[in-house]
């Protein structure tokens, strides 16, 4: 029996620019890295147009990471109390404050090692950040959108997300390791979901080694 072969990262990324390219932008709205930051923290298991629709009053109550210094995690509560995990979010987004105010002047930072001493702040968080609000590229964002696709489609076997960073950081070129994540996650949400793979629809179909679609 032929073994698969995981499909050719160039190619696979050709095929979903061009039925995805509208994805490639961030879907979380944010007008600054702070807003992106904390759009990001709270995406956390919540679906970004939830975000969206939290993060407009919030924003406007407080705009500023020196904002949120002297806040209690309750005072977020009525702004993010729709979302999954609020607590630990708010408590998280404060802590991250006053933490970029005593180590950092109140900037964010632009390197993932710096971005990750942040509390509640992960390589996932700090790869979106520093690839959408300064154009960073120092590794990949991955999603369970990007475990279950990568899964199918390079065949990495591995739910471990830093795993298939790495892995994916030696076969997808420099530039495209922003929209690789948006990409996978456009995939994921609309074909090539983690209950069910619709393969017929999918532009992937005649180079994935995991289609059903007969060659
Ligand atoms: S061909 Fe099927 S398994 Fe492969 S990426 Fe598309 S939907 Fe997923």
């Amino acid at each position: 029996m032929q073994s698969k072969k995981a499909a050719d990262a160039n190619a696979v990324i050709a095929k979903l620019k061009q039925r995805y390219k509208k994805d490639m932008e961030t879907w979380l709205d944010a007008k600054n890295s702070w807003e992106l930051l904390v759009a990001t923290m709270l995406s956390a298991q919540s679906q970004d147009v939830q975000v969206n629709k939290v993060t407009p009053s919030l924003f406007k109550k407080y705009p500023n990471a020196d904002d949120y210094l002297n806040l209690k995690p309750t005072d977020l509560y009525p702004y993010v109390k729709t979302l999954g995990l609020y607590r630990n979010k708010s408590k998280n987004i404060i802590k991250a404050a006053k933490y970029l105010h005593e180590h950092f002047d109140d900037n964010i930072p632009e390197t993932i090692d710096k971005l990750t001493e942040l509390p509640g702040v992960g390589r996932k968080t700090a790869n979106v950040v520093l690839a959408n609000a300064f154009g960073v590229l120092e590794g990949i964002a991955i999603d369970t959108h990007c475990i279950t696709t990568t899964d199918r489609i390079f065949l990495f076997h591995t739910k471990d997300a830093g795993k298939i960073e790495q892995k994916l950081m030696t076969m997808v070129p420099k530039k495209d390791w922003g929209n690789i994540t948006h990409l996978l996650i456009a995939l994921g949400r609309d074909v090539c979901t983690a209950r069910a793979k619709y393969c017929e629809g999918c532009v992937l179909k005649d180079i994935c080694p995991s289609s059903t679609v007969k060659k």
